[in-house]
């Protein structure tokens, strides 16, 4: 139910956690985080309140600049550890967080289960980052063009991947997003006060808008021209 993303020069694990805790008023049942430290994305994951999961990462931290954290209001898939975000594909090359439902998940599932993809949750939402493994085409934002052409529903997505390991991905459709433009750093967020505490300056994502993230720059495209969307930036100015 709440989507944090950061790409910049520190680490990424505590700037997700602390976002993540921002959105509790969203409601959650899990929390997770995914990190890509350029050779591999690591994920933790847990059912249950915040600590359940600072414990675990308090043992063993994720390294790495460039990551996504997502708490989860279970619609599909009881609350478990395994249902948590971020999913991943089979290879982990792409870890997603998603809020939302994908209301064709099961037809897309079955195609895939098709392909001898092995599903490990019982959310809607895994069949995101195994279409992303199965469509990749060498070009990541042409393969979540063609991924998010097979999804029907409502969804944010946090994406990283380990085809490009500098740069953070993020799409939405009937669910809200947000891009928060820092200094040698930049975030996606479900909700502005997640990101306050590094950045004033926003974007506020329409549907179907893709977000290229990088540390010291914020593409925004449309996802079916191809073509750059030229938003202002929204300057928040309540605290
Ligand atoms: N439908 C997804 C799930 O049940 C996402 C729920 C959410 O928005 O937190 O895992």
């Amino acid at each position: 139910c709440g989507i944090m993303g950061y790409i910049g020069t520190q680490e990424s694990q505590n700037i997700i956690m602390n976002g993540l805790k921002k959105l509790e008023y969203r409601g959650y049942d899990s929390v997770g985080v995914a990190v890509n430290n350029g050779d591999s994305i690591q994920t933790n994951k847990a059912e249950g309140r915040f600590e359940n999961l600072q414990n675990l990462l308090n043992e063993s931290p994720l390294q790495g600049t460039v990551g996504i954290g997502h708490t989860r209001w279970a619609t599909h898939g009881r609350p478990s550890d395994e249902n948590s975000h971020p999913h991943t594909d089979t290879k982990k090359d792409f870890a997603i967080v998603h809020n939302g439902i994908i209301e064709n998940y099961l037809e897309v599932k079955k195609e895939l289960e098709d392909q001898g993809v092995v599903f490990q949750s019982e959310t809607d939402s895994e069949v995101v980052a195994h279409l992303l493994s199965s469509l990749y085409d060498g070009d990541v934002v042409s393969t979540i063009k063609k991924a998010v052409q097979r999804l029907e529903g409502a969804y944010a997505l946090g994406i990283v991947t380990e085809h490009d390991p500098n740069k953070l991905f993020a799409i939405r459709h009937d669910s809200p997003l947000i891009v928060g433009k820092g200094e040698c750093e930049n975030l996606i967020s479900s909700d502005i006060p997640a990101v306050l505490e590094h950045t004033r300056d926003v974007y506020i994502l329409e549907d179907g808008e893709l977000a290229i993230l990088t540390e010291d720059e914020v593409k925004l495209l449309d996802i079916q021209t191809d073509e750059p969307v030229n938003r202002e930036i929204f300057r928040v100015d309540w605290d």
